[in-house]
């Protein structure tokens, strides 16, 4: 039977702050393990979706953000939380490449990994690229009024299935209506 996920943007969405000079200055939003945690405890799975555009541009390697991101890893899981992946696109906006979002390439490889009903999940995100990454998989969408969200809540709005002022909210939100 495929899982149900709620794929899950990084930057904006689980830490803060949304501009950083290296992956080490993130620290998870207050409540993020606990969202987790509960949508695990409701038997989703929770993929990470990230866009890492420094990378290309030189600011850290993609070694020192996967180095960074297993201790955020093991961070979630001391308080029985599981985050998996990442699924990173480390492109700038200006590259043709085809795993940014909201193209959906990086959901489908975590749903052919994890072997996820893609219908039956969802998407969480601070942009609208998140939001518009969730449709073309046929996922819900949700949006977080975290990170980025200031920038986007106009455009996103209508097009969201679901606005909360944070992943907790939004965890919460799912649960109770998914
Ligand atoms: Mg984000």
């Amino acid at each position: 039977m495929p899982r149900r996920a709620v794929f899950l943007d990084l930057n904006g969405t689980l830490v803060m702050p949304v501009q950083v000079q290296s992956p080490t200055e993130h620290q998870p939003i207050p409540g993020s393990i606990e969202a987790v945690r509960l949508l695990n405890r409701a038997g989703f799975i929770c993929p990470v979706v990230t866009i890492q555009s420094r990378i290309e541009k030189g600011l850290f390697s993609a070694q020192a953000f996967l180095d960074w991101f297993t201790l955020l890893q093991a961070q979630f899981q001391e308080q029985d939380a599981e985050i998996v992946g990442p699924y990173v696109c480390p492109h700038r906006r200006s590259t043709a490449c085809t795993c940014r979002k909201p193209q959906p390439d990086l959901y489908w490889q975590a749903a052919a990994a994890w072997e996820i009903d893609c219908a039956r999940s969802y998407v969480v995100g601070d942009t609208i690229d998140d939001i518009r990454a969730g449709k073309q998989i046929g996922a819900k969408a949700c949006f977080v009024r975290t990170g980025w969200a200031n920038f986007h809540l106009a455009e996103t709005g209508h097009e969201a299935d679901y606005i909360g002022d944070d992943i907790r909210a939004v965890a919460a939100w799912i649960v109770q209506n998914g």
